[in-house]
């Protein structure tokens, strides 16, 4: 089997994010002994929200990353800011119930205004577009986005529901039979925002150091993350690794990397659009995502592209002909689309829960991870920086709404949970085409 690592990186060689920020230049790696309040592991959506809360909290606060800041899930994800949570209500009513279920939703809701405040603070540039239409591709499907819907309504959310001859009024496409919209969720560019987020907390006072992979993590009263080439000691860390996490660190928090599975998803994006062609497709330029086990996700970008989402591997292995199986199904979804020439394709790996509700806890007083997000984390990756800095800061009621929650996990080791999760994913593949 292929290397998580090496296949990580290949999948972003060509991701159209990339080629649309001017990343500044690269921070120097940790090269010497640091004392911090926090050390945060990972840059992406999850630790820079974590270090800019802790940072407007009074900590000092250090984080090291592998990569580049941005360079996993959130500087390739497709940028949809989805209300909710992978899982649904499910797993927060089952274990914690009503009142504290009701809780977890209201965060999520609050995740979402999250985003919005702190572009409007922070000045981040990053394409930001409030819609979102879900939709159908069969009767079953129509059934069970109704049901989905009608809960979203009850809940406060304002829904505009279309079937039949009325689905091209919020979007044009022969393949779906039902569509709703609703204005909470939305999409952005994930990496300028990435990279936003990254400014803000460097103006907080956060030190950010890039190509310096934690390999080692001395736990105790006294916390030592260690580098290559240094270290530094801190009270606490919080770990925002995603799945790379075991792949950089295999040392670091062995016990948590069972409870996720690191799933990839890919994207391609077309060469540029007619405007009005876009508009007519996708009326006021919603995110899309169907309700099929394995499912489409598209939106256009700022600048007329297609980004179209979906696939998955449930391997570490790049699919083969992703780019002209990609284009095939967007083509089926949007004949129009069907011969644009595709100019970027890539990918990255989704870090899924068993019960696909978000895992965040602790290991001892003061080791916090953050993980799980299931396909939806460009919301709630910003919510979980908050709670965690509350967490740290001596308020931890909120986070702990979340850390009650019990995940198990993959049966069958490193070795065996990749291919029996791909037999399991094989009959939900073969249920979508009924
Ligand atoms: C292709 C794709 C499409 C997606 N689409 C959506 C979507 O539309 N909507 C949505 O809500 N979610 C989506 N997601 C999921 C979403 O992107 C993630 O949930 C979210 O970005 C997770 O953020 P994170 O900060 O936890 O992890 P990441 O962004 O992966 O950041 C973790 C960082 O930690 C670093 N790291 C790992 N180990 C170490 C170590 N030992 N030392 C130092 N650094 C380390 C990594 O290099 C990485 O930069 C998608 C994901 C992918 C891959």
């Amino acid at each position: 089997m292929a290397s998580l690592v090496g296949s990580d990186t290949q999948l972003n060689q060509t991701s159209y994010y990339e080629a649309s920020v001017q990343r500044p230049e690269a921070l120097p790696p940790l090269q010497e002994a640091l004392q911090a309040d926090v050390v945060v592991v990972g840059a992406g959506f999850s630790g820079l929200s974590a270090a800019l809360e802790l940072a407007q909290r009074g900590l000092g606060v250090v984080v090291l990353e592998a990569d580049r800041i941005g360079s996993g899930a959130s500087g390739r994800n497709g940028g949809q800011a989805i209300v909710g949570f992978a899982s649904g209500q499910g797993p927060f009513e089952e274990q914690l119930g009503a009142a504290d279920a009701q809780r977890a939703w209201d965060m999520s809701l609050e995740a979402i205004d999250l985003i919005d405040a702190r572009i409007a603070q922070h000045s981040i540039e990053c394409d930001r577009v409030h819609g979102y239409v879900y939709v159908a591709d069969s009767a079953r499907k129509q059934r069970a986005l109704r049901e989905e819907m009608e809960d979203l309504r009850q809940r406060g959310i304002e829904v505009d529901w279309a079937e039949g001859a009325d689905v091209p009024r919020l979007i044009n496409s022969p393949r779906y039979v039902a569509a709703a919209r609703e204005q909470r969720s939305g999409h952005l560019h994930p990496l300028k925002y990435a990279l936003g987020l990254a400014r803000a907390a460097q103006a907080a006072g956060v030190r950010i150091f890039e190509h310096s992979p934690v390999t080692g993590l001395q736990r105790g009263a006294t916390l030592v993350a260690s580098t290559a080439q240094g270290q530094v000691t801190a009270r606490f860390a919080v770990l925002a690794g995603n799945c790379m996490l075991p792949e950089h660190g295999p040392r670091v928090a062995p016990e948590i990397a069972p409870r996720i599975m690191p799933v990839g998803t890919y994207i391609v994006g077309t060469a540029p659009l007619d405007p009005g062609l876009c508009a007519r497709l996708i009326p006021r330029n919603a995110a899309v995502c169907d309700n099929n086990f394995v499912l489409d996700y598209f939106r256009f970008s700022a600048d007329h592209r297609m980004l179209f989402g979906g696939r998955v591997s449930y391997t570490t292995r790049t699919p083969a002909r992703l780019s002209a199986l990609m284009a095939r199904r967007m083509g089926e979804v949007f004949p129009a689309l069907a011969q644009t020439p595709i100019d970027f394709v890539w990918g990255g790996f989704v870090d899924i829960s068993m019960n696909r509700a978000p895992d965040f806890g602790r290991l001892g007083d003061n080791v916090y991870y953050l993980q799980g997000f299931s396909g939806h984390g460009v919301a709630l990756t910003g919510l979980a920086g908050q709670l965690v800095a509350d967490a740290v800061a001596g308020q931890a009621g909120r986070f702990d709404v979340f850390a009650r929650l019990r995940h198990h996990r993959f049966p069958g080791g490193p070795l065996l949970r990749t291919p029996s999760l791909a037999l399991g994913m094989l009959w939900h593949r073969w249920r979508d085409v009924l």
